[in-house]
């Protein structure tokens, strides 16, 4: 089943910490053991999982405008003024993320959290979560 969240950003750029809502679609699921794939379906968004602290978020900004700066003379500018946007979700993250699901809890570690990164804010964005359930193995967890 594919279950469908949204999320409505307030900045050109921001990140939004979705770990929770994820948890939550992993047990409406009922798979207990299995993977999650989680998907932002835009294409200036991005998924990350790393630690959400704010210092490391404007890190990240300010690395990513360095790096791809706004408005350095790119074609897509010519029929939208968001090509630095695109590029940053292109080069810098994925559209989606798998974890690892064990005992329907999401199989991240301690200061790992699932992001949403708006690169091109503000909107309503969705996300999506299928989770796939695992044959389990005897070995496992021996
Ligand atoms: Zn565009």
């Amino acid at each position: 089943m594919l279950f469908t969240f949204e999320v409505r950003t307030e900045g050109k750029f921001q990140v939004v910490d979705v770990t929770r809502s994820v948890q939550e679609a992993v047990w409406k699921s009922d798979v207990a053991h299995g993977i999650a794939v989680v998907l932002t379906p835009h294409t200036t968004t991005g998924l990350m999982i790393n630690e959400y602290e704010p210092g490391l978020v404007g890190d990240i900004e300010a690395k990513m405008e360095e790096l791809v700066p706004m408005g350095a003379g790119y074609a897509h500018d010519r029929i939208d003024s968001n090509a630095h946007s695109h590029i940053r979700a292109t080069l810098f993250l994925n559209p989606e993320v798998v974890i690892p699901v064990d005992q329907g809890e999401l199989q991240l570690g301690t200061w790992q959290r699932v992001l949403l990164v708006e690169l091109d804010g503000p909107r309503r964005r969705r996300v999506q979560v299928m989770v796939c359930p695992c044959p389990a193995y005897p070995e496992e967890g021996r």
